[in-house]
């Protein structure tokens, strides 16, 4: 276990700490069916029960809820200032399949959040793109898990898929709306990951964001597709060679020994900007039945916000699962005696999918601790 002072501060501050992030799953409802697709998604005709989804009321209430904690919503007067704007991710499934997303997107605008949308885009047209821009999206995220269509129609188990996320990149483009390429990595697409970042310059992307897959939900059954460690940890360096050379935004998604990477290289730009996992902490998501969850892929309920009366902050900061999320000094196996602990915390929901302890080691890190003491150097997530 490696737990010194500061790391104990670190700690603490991260209790107070408000999310800056938080995903709300809107819909379960999606017409791809795609290999890695944590929430299961379905398509709307197959047999959905009123559960399955909350009512435009109810959502509206949670995003009132966040509001309300984050300070948005306290009645002052409206700055520019982004300080203490949490960021809304509306994330299916396919959020577009809500015919009510325009009006809950407007309303968290009203409320002071910054409100994005994850999509695979087939819903993406000049008239939608409009009506988005206008309720108040700042920026979409599209998926794309190939650069050919034969990898991501193959990827989303779905003919055309390919095209239409393509298309609708460039309708946002032409729209002027900000968006960024979300690719999740695994060993069917790790070849194709160069021209997937090409392809996004060439798209007019502002970002590129790698996920590594985490195989919960339908990704259950491509576990064996996660990278091996080595691999792994090739890819994570190289990433780091293109996010200093490249004219796009790189970022890495649950790939939280990203962080250590960038402090193994001590590139001094990148320490501290870069996170590692930001589950419970500055990060958090909301599933389709109102639970409040560290992300989307650890499937445990802090709270649910339809039992306890819309009271997110009750939640956030009493949940003593969360609570124990936080406390890297509880975490075992290698991430329990790891320097990087406190930078990187390793990826709780694939310590749990692979092992059933959310506390576990992350599988996929290849990183093997140097001859140290528990007292001497341990790093924190302030440094
Ligand atoms: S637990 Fe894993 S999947 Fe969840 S936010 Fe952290 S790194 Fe990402
Ligand atoms: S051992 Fe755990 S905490 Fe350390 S770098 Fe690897 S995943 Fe991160």
């Amino acid at each position: 276990m490696v737990c010194n002072g500061l790391q104990l501060r670190a700690i603490m501050a991260s209790e107070r700490e408000k999310p800056r992030i938080i995903a709300f799953e809107v819909t379960r409802r999606c017409r791809f069916q795609c290999k890695h697709c944590r929430a299961n998604a379905v398509p709307a005709c197959a047999g959905m029960t009123e559960r399955e989804e909350l009512t435009t009321k109810q959502c509206k209430r949670i995003l009132a809820s966040i509001a309300k904690f984050s300070g948005t919503a306290s009645g002052k007067k409206k700055t520019k200032s982004k300080a203490g704007k949490p960021i809304i991710i509306m994330t299916g499934g396919e959020p577009m399949e809500r015919s009510d997303i325009y009006e809950l997107i407007r309303y968290g605008r009203d409320l002071g959040l910054r409100m994005v949308m994850a999509t695979c885009g087939y819903l993406i047209d000049d008239e939608s793109i409009a009506k988005l821009k206008k309720a108040g999206v700042q920026a979409l995220s599209f998926s794309l898990d190939g650069c050919s269509a034969e990898t991501h129609d193959r990827f989303r188990q779905a003919e055309g898929a390919f095209d239409a996320v393509i298309r609708a990149a460039e309708i946002a483009r032409r729209a002027g709306m900000r968006f960024q390429i979300n690719t999740t990595i695994c060993k069917i697409n790790i070849d194709e990951v160069a021209g997937i970042i090409e392809l996004a310059k060439r798209l007019g992307a502002y970002c590129f964001d790698a996920f590594i897959l985490v195989p919960t939900g339908r990704g259950e059954k491509i576990a064996d597709e996660i990278l091996d460690p080595l691999r792994y940890e090739v890819l994570l360096n190289e990433l780091l060679g293109l996010k200093l050379e490249s004219a796009i935004e790189l970022r890495v998604t649950c790939g939280p020994q990203f962080a250590r990477v960038c402090k193994q290289a001590r590139v001094k730009k990148l320490i501290g900007s870069v996170s590692g996992c930001m589950g419970g902490r500055g990060f958090g998501f909301i599933s389709y039945q109102g639970d409040v969850q560290t992300c989307g892929f650890l499937d445990i309920s802090a709270g649910n916000l339809i039992e306890n009366g819309f009271n997110f902050r009750k939640i956030w900061l009493g949940s003593e699962f969360l609570k124990e999320v936080r406390d890297v000094s509880g975490y075992k196996g290698k991430c329990g005696t790891c320097e990087y602990v406190g930078v990187c915390g390793g990826c709780r929901a694939r310590a749990y999918a692979m092992s059933s302890d959310y506390l576990g080691a992350d599988p996929v890190c290849k990183f093997v601790k140097r001859e140290a003491s528990c007292s001497g150097g341990g790093l924190h997530r302030d440094e």
